[in-house]
């Protein structure tokens, strides 16, 4: 435990809690919507900062980031708690759990990570907004030590935190569920407006943090191809075509089990929707195939072939395609551990 940052105190001992969207009023003894920043007469305090309970190397496709050092291996860690509650959350024994997990110094994070050979961190599995601080502290050992630092978030951060961290954060997924339709997302995550996440996204661009957008597509309930087009339309129109745009299958998992997976025609038909639009680089993910593989925009020739979720052969060279020339957005090639 340790005290959070981005706070202000009240009257009464109260709190607010200006780490994510939400904005939480904390009366004293209380804790805000993550279950995991409490108010103790009057401080605010990050209480999973010692709790770490996933920490494990992982290929970075997995996160998925495809666009960025591919083929590296990033040092996966996460705490209990989340801010967001979905009822169809794939990691819910962590997000939804008990506050429970093992004390790793951000020291020790990145001495483990050195370890176990892998190029970078990544803030994952659970929600790394929740457990800010942890994440700071270590993101700025691990870029002394040229490791590389990723975030996989539901983007609800807000903009001064971000401001922060961001000379300190290489790369970010940002995942959207049922591609941020407002009424989905209310009813089914406890999130009243998706509105934070695209002005979060502004600021990732603005200082020039690499991104990557996932929708996890939800049948039945967030599976709106016309709210994907909308989506599409807004991440072309103020992240960029080159912006890489995973559509990601769901399986039932928690509270909604009674839902079926995502039909691979629903991902196709918003894969299909992507490319009509103008997106250079998009990509289904959770299913096998070569809607995994990235093609060169102009050409259409491979230039990275994947296994699922692994990288096989990575043919682009000094950011351009082999073939034809056209510059492909790739960033972290230092990180690229395979022989190009
Ligand atoms: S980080 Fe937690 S306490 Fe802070 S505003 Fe978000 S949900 Fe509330």
């Amino acid at each position: 435990m340790r005290e959070a940052r981005f706070y202000e105190k009240l009257e009464n001992k109260g709190v607010i809690c200006r780490l994510c969207a939400f904005n939480c009023t904390i009366p004293e003894g209380k804790t805000g919507t993550c279950r995991v920043r409490k108010n103790i007469d009057g401080t605010l305090y990050s209480l999973n900062y010692d709790k770490v309970s996933i920490a494990n190397p992982d290929n970075i496709e997995k996160k998925p980031l495809y666009h960025f050092a591919p083929g590296s291996h990033a040092f996966s860690i996460a705490t209990p708690g989340c801010n967001w509650r979905c009822k169809y959350c794939q990691n819910w024994d962590l997000s939804q759990g008990e506050i429970e997990g093992k004390s790793i110094s951000p020291e020790e994070i990145v001495r483990r990570a050195k370890d176990a050979g892998c190029q970078g961190i990544s803030y994952t599995y659970s929600e790394p907004t929740i457990f800010y601080e942890l994440t700071y502290d270590t993101a700025k050992i691990a870029h002394k030590e040229g490791l590389y630092n990723t975030y996989v978030t539901n983007g609800y951060m807000n903009l001064e935190p971000i401001r922060e961290i961001s000379p300190y954060m290489d790369a970010v997924t940002v995942d959207f569920k049922g591609s941020g339709e407002k009424d989905f997302l209310r009813k089914f995550s406890s999130v009243p407006s998706p509105e934070p996440i695209y002005r979060g996204l502004e600021e990732w661009r603005k200082r020039k943090v690499h991104v990557e957008i996932t929708d996890l597509l939800v049948p039945n309930i967030g599976d709106s191809m016309e709210k994907t087009r909308d989506l599409v339309k807004w991440v072309k129109e103020n992240l960029g075509d080159e912006t890489p745009i995973h559509f990601i299958r769901f399986f039932p998992h928690y509270l909604v089990l009674d839902l079926p997976q995502t039909p691979l025609v629903t991902l196709e038909e918003a894969y299909d929707i992507a490319r009509e639009e103008g997106m250079k680089y998009v990509y289904i993910g959770n299913v096998f195939g070569e809607k995994n593989n990235t093609y060169c925009p102009r050409c259409g020739k491979i230039l990275i072939n994947r296994l699922g979720m692994k990288t096989l052969e990575y043919r682009i060279m000094d950011g351009k395609c082999p073939y034809c020339n056209e510059k492909i957005n790739i960033k972290g090639e230092k990180w690229i551990p395979i022989n190009k």
